[in-house]
């Protein structure tokens, strides 16, 4: 049986049966082994973001085998162990594509945004776009890689090298930082929902050398903070956690509006900056440096027809780490 999740904006998703997905011209057919859950995948199913093409299968971090490769694919074979990425398609002749800033492409594609994603048993993609994942890992401990790992990387190494860094919203990016910090002998901050004390362990656990409430102040002024959480109060409040010339990152593709503050909050050279998608050059750099740091991703599976209840359960903060779907 093949099978697939769809959503239309503000709906729960519906189980459909999936024709034979034949790949074309440069596109694979994968067999979806586990499919990650990422927050992006509320918002979109929420309909808060701009452009999405319902109805669609959400879902971007995608872990399964090549089944079928189309024509004029010479990258994979059937039987292939590989990662779909959030980044599926750019133009490649936009200025972005020509100066290593594909994450910016005037014309991309989005894995379960913008084209279908791996919430099913197959799936579609551009073989230009998936990465090889010649491992013998688990395949859903491996899932949450694919965009906490990726984007959260990119949203690391925009924080600079600084050695107290503060980590806001301990979901499923969080936790896998704080590992590849701890292991580079960095100082990790977490912060979580207030009360949040599992959160806080589970941070402790991977490293973190302190844990508390976002309101909090931490026991020592930040050189960057990155944000995963959703919540633009957070930036106010990170800036005045990070010390002169600091940097706060903000790592999500959707935030609640940011509250005024004071101009003082921001002087002294303190910064904020967003992260967008990701470029394959990234992806290259994380897949090669989670083995060596050691990565283990906690992780909550729901079948795939439970993506509604594992959805819902992101919502309310129940899932420590990051939840996988498997088909
Ligand atoms: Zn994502
Ligand atoms: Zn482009």
């Amino acid at each position: 049986m093949k099978a697939m999740l769809q959503s239309g904006p503000g709906l729960p998703l519906e189980l459909h049966m999936l024709d034979d997905p034949i790949p074309g011209p440069g596109s694979v057919r994968i067999k979806v082994n586990a499919c990650g859950i990422c927050r992006t995948d509320l918002h979109v199913v929420d309909g808060e973001l701009p452009n999405v093409k319902y109805p669609i299968i959400p879902g971007h971090e995608v872990i399964g085998r090549i089944e079928v490769a189309g024509p004029g694919v010479t990258e994979f074979k059937p039987g292939d162990r590989v990662g779909v990425p959030w980044l599926g398609y750019t133009c490649g002749e936009c200025d972005y594509c020509k100066s290593q800033q594909e994450n910016l492409c005037d014309r991309p594609l989005f894995t379960g945004y913008t084209r279908d994603g791996g919430y099913a048993t197959h799936a579609i993609a551009d073989a230009r776009f998936c990465f090889p994942l010649p491992g013998a890992g688990d395949d859903a401990e491996t899932a949450p890689l694919l965009c906490a790992g990726l984007i959260g990387w990119r949203s690391y190494r925009m924080a600079g090298e600084g050695r107290s860094l503060g980590l806001y919203g301990f979901g499923a990016a969080a936790h896998i930082l704080a590992q590849v910090a701890a292991w580079q002998g960095r100082r990790v901050y977490a912060f979580t929902r207030a009360g949040d004390t599992a959160a806080q362990s589970l941070a402790k656990s991977l490293g973190a050398v302190w844990a508390g409430g976002s309101e909090e102040e931490p026991p020592e002024r930040l050189d960057a903070a990155i944000i995963f959480a959703p919540v633009g109060a957070l930036v106010p409040l990170a800036l005045k956690a990070v010390k002169k010339g600091g940097r706060v990152v903000c790592g999500g593709i959707h935030m609640s509006d940011i509250p005024s503050f004071p101009y003082r909050d921001l002087w002294e050279e303190r910064q904020i900056v967003s992260v967008a998608n990701l470029t394959r050059e990234d992806a290259r750099e994380f897949l090669a440096i989670a083995p060596q740091a050691g990565i283990k991703t906690t992780v909550k599976r729901y079948p795939l027809a439970q993506a509604n209840a594992a959805l819902a359960d992101l919502r309310r903060g129940r899932i420590q780490g990051a939840a996988v779907l498997i088909p």
